[in-house]
Formats: structure tokens, C-alpha cells, sequence
């Protein structure tokens, strides 16, 4: 059985003072059913690691594909694991579109976490004109398969379903459409990976997912938990969809 795991991406979001919302998740929450991740600014990384001592995971929003070397600005998977960390977000959209990361260099970053001891947690995600034009499975098959190393297991890789046009609008597909790709995934991933490991692997849904639609998202089929934004930098939002799981 899978563990359902809830975890949050802060992007850009948080400086020191923000670690009282960790804080008050973790007083809220002491604990939870569910596994929990959060994923701030690598600035936070050793702070909130410090803080949560244990009570939840703390993950990057990047890596590098290198081990080390003269790369200006960037970070190694083995200084997110250094710093505290234990996951790390690879190929989320914001990434492939701000950094024109491609489904070869995503792939390249999660061999490199998972060689530094780190979970990938690998992002796929259609855009609006792709799922308009009934490209999603297409789309999504594609991402998948050309994102995630051989050899991923429930251990070390995570994969997380963010439609592009559903992160940051308040929009979220139908349950019917989430069943879709997360039933689609499952079933790529054990044609690949075989049905018992793929069966281990954790697969998210993401994309404006907040306490009013956790509960039903969360019962979806395929679906082990969620990657959520926005909903994830106040902590009585997050204890919320972490109650809803
Ligand atoms: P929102 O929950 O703010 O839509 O963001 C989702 C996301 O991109 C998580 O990685």
C-alpha cells in the first residue's frame, strides 16, 4: 500500500521569518497520516531541516545535473542532501519554461539525485493548447518516459501530474480527467518498471489544489497525494489538505 504523501513547493516564496509557519504546521500537525514534504528555497533548506528535525521531509526545487564544478548560480544534488534535504522537485513547468529545461536534462538531474541519495519527484504536465487539441496521454507518455531514469523505484522517485494550466488559476481538471492521466501513468510505468515496482511509485496530482478540493482529489483513483503551490506557504491551509489526505 502506498504511503499517501503531501508535499509543498514554495518557489520563490519565503525568507527566515517564514519558518513560523512551519512551526505552527508542525504544533497543528504533530502527527500526520500522511508523509510530508516541503520544498523551500534552497536559502531555507538547512534551517527548515533544522526545525522540523525529523517531523517532515525537506526538499530542493532543483539541481544540477553535474556532481560539482564551475557552474555559477547552480546547485548540486549532493549540497541539497549536505544542507538536509532528502527529495528534490525536478522538471516542474515553471523550470522547463523559465530555464528551457527539456525531458533529457530532467532525466540527467534525477540520475544525479538519486546518486546523491535524494527522491526525484519528477514534474509532467500538458498545456492548456495541448489538452485542447487531445494531446494530454500523447504529451504526458512522452514527459514521462523521457524524464525518469531506468531503473526508478517507489523509493527513489516520485512523480507528480501538473497540468500547466492549472498551476497558479484556480483552475483544476475534472476528477475524471485526473483519474485519466494518473491511471495512464500507473499503467506506462509498469509497462516500463514492471506492475510491482510501479505500484510502489507515488503519483501526485498538482495545480490549484487547496482545502476545498483536496478531499475529493485525494480519492481519485491513482492519485497518492499532491504537490501543492501556493496553498502550501500558510499553515493553516497546508494542515488543512494534510487533515484531507
Ligand atoms: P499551485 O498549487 O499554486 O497551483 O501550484 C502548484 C505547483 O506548481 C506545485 O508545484
Amino acid at each position: 500500500m502506498r504511503r499517501k504523501l503531501a508535499a509543498g513547493n514554495w518557489k520563490m516564496n519565503g525568507v527566515t521569518a517564514s519558518l513560523a509557519e512551519v512551526e505552527a504546521l508542525l504544533a497543528a500537525h504533530p502527527a500526520p497520516r500522511s508523509e510530508v514534504l516541503l520544498c523551500p528555497p534552497a536559502t531555507l533548506i538547512g534551517p527548515m531541516a533544522a526545525l522540523a528535525a525529523g517531523r517532515l521531509a525537506v526538499g530542493g526545487q532543483d539541481c544540477h545535473m553535474k556532481a560539482s564544478g564551475a557552474h555559477t548560480g547552480d546547485i548540486a544534488a549532493a549540497m541539497l542532501k549536505d544542507a538536509g534535504a532528502s527529495h528534490v522537485i525536478l522538471g516542474h513547468s515553471e523550470r522547463r519554461a523559465d530555464h528551457a529545461e527539456t525531458n533529457a536534462m530532467v532525466r540527467a538531474k534525477a540520475a544525479a539525485a538519486r546518486e546523491a541519495d535524494l527522491v526525484a519527484v519528477i514534474c509532467v504536465g500538458e498545456t492548456e493548447a495541448e489538452r485542447d487539441a487531445e494531446a494530454t496521454l500523447e504529451v504526458i507518455g512522452r514527459q514521462l518516459y523521457d524524464s525518469t531514469p531506468d531503473g526508478a523505484t517507489g523509493a527513489n522517485t516520485v512523480i507528480a501530474y501538473e497540468p500547466v494550466w492549472a498551476i497558479g488559476t484556480g483552475r483544476t481538471p475534472t476528477l475524471e480527467q485526473i483519474a485519466e492521466v494518473h491511471d495512464f501513468m500507473r499503467s506506462e510505468l509498469a509497462g516500463r518498471f514492471g506492475a510491482a515496482e510501479a505500484g510502489k511509485i507515488r503519483l501526485l496530482y498538482g495545480g490549484s489544489v487547496k482545502p476545498s478540493n483536496a478531499k475529493e482529489i485525494f480519492a481519485t483513483s491513482n492519485v497518492d497525494g499532491a504537490l501543492v503551490g501556493g496553498a502550501s506557504l500558510k499553515a493553516a491551509d497546508f494542515g488543512a489538505i494534510l487533515a484531507a489526505l
